[in-house]
């Protein structure tokens, strides 16, 4: 019995890794895998980060961030934030930002609240070699990491946001060099401690389990682009569960933080 337990909880824990970040719909995996390349696939990471703890019982200090990664606003999601008045920290590209100006401007109606992040400008992941990550085509090259990079950045002091400090890319997977390259250019890397909602894949049920059980010092991702997933349901409980448990909501620029493969020291 325990064995097959076990099992499953790992089996469930390769799935969530394998869902850390959404997966655009419109890449077949077959086609994805037929093409992929044949050169010895980089080593990647999926880096960590936490956040320094409150050490305060029933007050544990947790950040949320969010990745707005193309398509629409989950409204269910920004709603609860902007009502319950809960901070969170939002990675967004720069084609979510152009098709989303009703939402990014609630963001900047509340900056006491929403801290604006880079999540690049195409949601191409930044890997300098060419691969494929969920069947997603890396960025392949550094000069293409920059672009990823410089272009989100641009994009969002075009709306009106702050230059960012801080950078998450597509998948939130990494090659060692490229992490290197992103935090010369200045920024953090963003990792996180708790997969909160699959890449917006998973159901409500468990999404809100997970994002609720979110404990002193972790970081949680999820995502805010996905209004007709069963996921953002979830998400949108969950913080009403956390606030209630006496939950200290923080932004990652009000916290001293700790990020592992080089990705904030
Ligand atoms: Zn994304």
């Amino acid at each position: 019995m325990n064995r097959i337990l076990l099992a499953s909880a790992f089996f469930l824990a390769t799935v969530s890794a394998a869902l850390a970040d959404e997966i655009p719909s419109a890449l077949p995996a077959a086609a994805a895998v037929g093409s992929a390349p044949k050169a010895p696939a980089p080593k990647l990471v999926e880096p960590h980060l936490h956040i320094a703890r409150s050490n305060v019982a029933g007050h544990a200090r947790i950040a949320l961030t969010f990745d707005a990664c193309m398509g629409q606003a989950d409204e269910r999601i920004l709603s609860t934030l902007v009502r319950e008045r809960i901070p969170a920290t939002i990675f967004v590209t720069a084609r979510w930002l152009k098709r989303n100006p009703a939402a990014v401007a609630v963001f900047l109606q509340n900056p006491d609240l929403f801290e604006l992040e880079n999540h690049g400008e195409n949601h191409i992941p930044a890997v300098d070699t060419p691969t494929l990550i969920y069947g997603i085509a890396s960025a392949g090259s550094p000069q293409a990491v920059r672009q990823e990079v410089e272009g989100g950045a641009a994009a969002m002091v075009a709306a009106g946001i702050p230059a960012p400090r801080w950078f998450r890319g597509s998948t939130a997977k990494y090659d060692l060099s490229a992490i290197g390259e992103i935090r010369a250019m200045g920024y953090r890397i963003a990792g996180y401690s708790v997969n909160g909602d699959g890449g917006s894949l998973l159901g409500a049920a468990i999404t809100e389990k997970r994002i609720a059980s979110a404990r002193d010092g972790d970081v949680i991702i999820s995502h805010i682009n996905q209004p007709n997933h069963a996921a953002g349901e979830g998400v949108a409980k969950a913080l009403i569960d956390l606030k209630a448990k006496g939950t200290e909501f923080v932004r990652l620029e009000d916290v001293e933080d700790t990020g592992d493969d080089k990705t904030t020291e």
